[in-house]
């Protein structure tokens, strides 16, 4: 939580290092170990008219888990952002309807305090990708014996891909051996 009270923002804006010290980020019910911590910056300006634009960057390094070996990963993630946060009672018209069309991301305050944390989190979430991998060319885990492939291979006839046949693939297996 990096709470900002709206009446505190100087006019000359505030200048805030990123210092999250949280171990973990809940993903999808999981709680994803970070292996270095948030860092980074963010300007947050006040207009007149009471919207607020927030602008920086930031790192953070998560502990990820591959979808093919299964092994877990460090997955960098460095995003610079640009967010305006409108007030709740802000006159929807033309004006904010031209500023969604930009890049950029039309968002809401409440009352007189903001959750800057919420402008970093929500671009981490954004940037994890859906099937994590560790490399691009990641090899899995044989289906049969559950090897990692990418130390090398294994002894097992896995030509037949369809998991259906696996079954029949390993009495095979056990038929010629015996
Ligand atoms: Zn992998
Ligand atoms: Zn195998």
């Amino acid at each position: 939580m990096l709470i900002v009270k709206i009446a505190d923002i100087p006019e000359h804006g505030l200048h805030l290092n990123i210092k999250d010290q949280r171990k973990t980020l809940l993903v999808n019910g999981v709680d994803v170990p970070i292996s270095v911590p948030y860092s980074g910056f963010m300007d947050v300006e006040k207009t007149d008219d009471g919207r607020v634009v927030v602008e920086g960057s930031f790192s953070v390094t998560l502990r990820l888990t591959c979808s093919r070996c299964l092994e877990s990963f460090d997955y960098h993630v460095m995003e610079s952002f640009r967010d305006v946060f409108f007030p709740e009672s802000f006159p929807m018209g033309h004006g904010v309807h031209e500023l969604s069309r930009e890049d950029l991301d039309v968002l809401y305050y409440r009352e007189s305090e903001l959750d800057l944390s919420l402008v970093y989190l929500e671009k981490t979430y954004l940037s994890l990708p859906m099937k994590p991998l560790c490399k691009e060319d990641c090899k899995g885990i044989c289906p049969i014996c559950g090897k990692n492939l990418n130390y090398g291979e294994c002894d097992c006839n896995r030509r037949v891909v369809d998991p259906r046949w696996e079954k029949l693939a390993q009495l095979k297996e056990k038929l010629l051996k015996g």
